[in-house]
């Protein structure tokens, strides 16, 4: 929570202030939500798959929070196709053994379809990630990892990716802007699930990406300004003004699950009910590994009734999941792994629901 910012406002600051309307006496103190196809003609916009009025608040807000300029786009799967539409065709991408299971996905139909070259590594082993990046032309981060929750050195890989000229994006869900600011560390792309805790109350499903204030930035955004017109896959004007409302507590969520998190972690590694015990230091996932193997893990994530069992994360509501019913995760995430995302509820409610799961099991 103690990023500071270029223009020397706090995270907390930017988000409450960002993105809101010119302060002219009888302006809304929110920005409109804009339900419109077209304009009339000779205007900035013509037509609504190239700009809306509520995307440019929502983009004002995550740009100044992220410290670039960003794109809203329908989904983060969206943003991600985007992002790595950058590599040239036939390039190399090098990317995390454990990358979100659908940038796997992407990533295993672009090598299928023998359009690019795909390393992938454990991207907190930083020599590892330096040698797979000889001849690369793009490097995909993602730290913390989702769901094994590795980080990697960030400036040391971004570094290396420039020195083979590659372009340098990190997928920022998990840790969030308020943790980290990937393009402070000199990445060229910043990638988000807004569905995640940006938006943060699991009512909508958005994605963006941010590019940095550089020359190599600038034209990065140019293209991914022109694949979201060409290819369409465009954010709904009421998701993004839902995104940007939820933003307004991103600080006051986060630090609340992050210290919720802190807590269960502690307790759990303390647990002879737990194997292993997985959270990087900050943020608001956990992940436990429970003996027993699929099928105990299956029944703990069925036995909750706070918490509820279901995929995604970073929600004010708690979630548990087995990660690996999902057959697009990789075979080296346990079996019996399951994924917390902790939310906001007082944490010793949280506490004894979980115990009292583990304790049926
Ligand atoms: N990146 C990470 C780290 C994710 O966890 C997810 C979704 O779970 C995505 C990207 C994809 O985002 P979306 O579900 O908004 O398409």
């Amino acid at each position: 929570m103690d990023a500071t910012h270029p223009d020397d406002l706090s995270p907390a600051s930017i988000l409450v202030s960002a993105g809101r309307p010119p302060r002219v006496p009888g302006a809304g103190l929110n920005a409109p939500l804009e339900l419109t196809s077209t304009y009339v003609a000779d205007g900035p916009v013509n037509y609504a798959r190239a700009g809306n009025p509520t995307w440019t608040a929502f983009e004002d807000a995550l740009g100044a929070l992220e410290g670039g300029r960003a794109l809203v786009f329908a989904s983060g799967m969206a943003a991600i196709a985007a992002a790595l539409s950058l590599s040239p065709e036939g390039g190399v991408i090098v990317a995390p053994t454990h990358a979100y299971n659908g940038t796997g996905s992407i990533l295993g139909d672009l090598v299928e379809a023998g359009r690019r070259t795909v390393r992938r590594v454990d991207i907190s082993d930083t020599p590892a990630v330096k040698e797979a990046l000889e001849g690369a032309d793009l490097l995909w981060a993602e730290s913390p990892t989702n769901p094994m929750l590795e980080v990697a050195d960030l400036p040391e890989i971004i570094d290396a990716a420039h020195a083979q000229g590659a372009i340098a994006v990190c997928d920022n869900t998990f840790a969030t802007p308020l943790v980290q600011q990937p393009l402070q560390l000199g990445a060229d792309v910043v990638m988000h699930s807004v569905t995640k805790y940006l938006a943060g109350h699991s009512d909508l499903v958005l994605g963006a990406t941010v590019t940095a204030d550089t020359a190599r930035g600038r034209e990065l955004h140019e293209k991914l300004l022109h694949h979201r017109l060409i290819h369409g896959a465009i954010a709904g004007p009421m998701e993004t003004w839902l995104a940007l409302r939820g933003m307004r507590t991103m600080h006051l969520r986060v630090e609340r699950a992050a210290a919720n998190a802190a807590v269960l972690a502690e307790r759990l590694r303390e647990d002879g009910r737990v194997a292993r015990v997985r959270h990087p230091g900050f943020g608001a996932i956990v992940a436990i590994e429970v003996p027993g193997g699929e099928e105990a893990a299956e029944r703990v994530a069925a036995a909750v009734r706070l918490w509820t069992h279901a995929t995604s994360l970073g929600g004010v509501e708690s979630l548990i999941e087995r990660r690996r019913r999902h057959p697009s995760e990789p075979l080296t995430v346990p079996e019996n792994l399951l994924r917390l995302s902790v939310g906001v509820e007082d944490v010793e409610d949280l506490w004894r629901d979980l115990s009292r799961a583990l304790d049926e099991v």
